[in-house]
């Protein structure tokens, strides 16, 4: 239960496990097609161009902002936590002069300062983060992205602990990128980037006047192969992970079957039932307000006078696995749970269960089962 890699189907660990095919074999070009199919509509992007790269979510963030920079250009960083800091380095190693408007831990950035800012000087882009996995905030994308538009400014949602969890409507919403990592929403083990580009967005890197700084990266090098792949051609640039793809093609389905509406809607149901039963146990999310609430995960902080490692351990010792700290400042005092992708009731049970176990091992004071009550009340 921690915020990726998460648990994955069975049927999808089975495509891992298959006969590793050539990357041109007439089953894998199929897949590798259908999968970027697959990638428009799960993030509503009908004429986006979609991209699978072998390598991180941070390979995605990377080539969002490579393919787009030129040095000196102006971008703004709405940070929310670690994965901000991170889009400031990575635009900083390709020349551009950066802005971050940084939230308070537990509080996102107004709109009417994002706005003065876009307004304050011309921006190239604005970087967003979807879900700040290090303090389980939530921005909602739409209005930022609207308000980008407005200023002439591209718009980049950093999605990878929320894309496919959490609501986006990408051509509706005028986003020019979403991106995201496989082993987090989209249910895969690690080790793809997956980035849908507004037909916008890609304009504008084609009448870069500057060459683009990275390699690997580069649209130049990637969009033929996708272009190749979705008109079921073979293609070659750098050989792809034939089994990640196999697997990611049977994700997508899952979840283009399950329709993204109801994905979605199904992580909402779950998590406010989760919020509640937390609450009702006396303890505090980092978040300071359920709407600004991820769906994806939740960071809690411990109650007073609780020792955060037995804590943990007692949970494993339960058989649920929870993640520590993530941001800087507050590390120690809190503790995250994901619940994203094909989780279950039983999960959500489970690790309550095994939350109220660890309290109850370190005196904390509650009754036993009021925080499964209040899932099962609130779902
Ligand atoms: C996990 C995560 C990343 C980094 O992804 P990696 O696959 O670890 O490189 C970036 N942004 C957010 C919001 C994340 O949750």
């Amino acid at each position: 239960m921690i915020p990726g890699p998460i648990e994955v189907e069975p049927a999808v660990l089975r495509a891992m496990g298959e006969v590793t095919t050539s990357h041109v074999a007439p089953n894998f070009i199929e897949s590798f097609g259908n999968s970027l199919e697959l990638m428009r509509k799960i993030w509503l992007a009908p004429n986006g161009q979609p991209f699978i790269i072998a390598g991180s979510g941070t390979l995605a963030m990377d080539m969002a902002v490579c393919n787009l920079i030129e040095p000196n250009d102006n971008a703004l960083v709405i940070s929310t936590g670690y994965f901000g800091e991170r889009y400031k380095n990575i635009l900083e190693t390709y020349g551009a002069n950066v802005t971050v408007l940084q939230a308070d831990i537990g509080s996102t950035v107004s709109l009417e300062l994002i706005e003065k800012e876009l307004a304050s000087k011309s921006y190239k882009l604005v970087t967003i983060t979807h879900v700040d996995t290090s303090t389980g905030i939530l921005n909602n994308p739409k209005p930022i992205a609207k308000l980008a538009k407005k200023y002439k400014t591209l718009s980049i949602v950093d999605g990878v602990c929320a894309t496919a969890g959490e609501e986006t409507n990408q051509e509706n919403w005028e986003i020019d990128i979403v991106l995201t990592g496989s082993q987090k929403a989209i249910g895969v083990p690690p080790g793809l980037a997956l980035l849908v580009v507004s037909e916008n967005a890609m304009k504008i890197w084609k009448e870069r006047t500057t060459p683009v700084q990275n390699y690997y990266g580069s649209f130049t090098n990637w969009l033929p192969i996708m272009q190749a792949y979705e008109n079921r051609k073979p293609s070659y640039f750098g050989t792809p992970p034939v089994n990640l793809i196999k697997a990611l093609e049977v994700s997508l389905s899952i979840i283009n079957n399950e329709g993204i509406t109801n994905r979605v809607q199904s992580h909402i149901s779950y998590a406010c039932a989760f919020r509640k039963a937390i609450q009702k146990l006396g303890l505090h999310l980092v978040p300071k307000h359920d709407e600004i609430a991820a769906n994806t995960m939740s960071a809690i902080y411990y109650p007073e006078g609780i020792d955060p490692t037995s804590f943990r351990k007692d949970i494993a010792e339960y058989g649920v696995i929870l993640a520590g700290g993530l941001h800087p400042e507050i590390k120690n005092l809190y503790f995250r749970v994901g619940h994203m992708g094909s989780i279950t009731k039983s999960d959500l049970v489970a690790t309550l269960s095994a939350i109220e176990f660890a309290l109850k091992k370190q005196n904390y004071t509650f009754i036993s089962g009021e925080s499964v009550g209040a899932f099962l009340d609130n779902l």
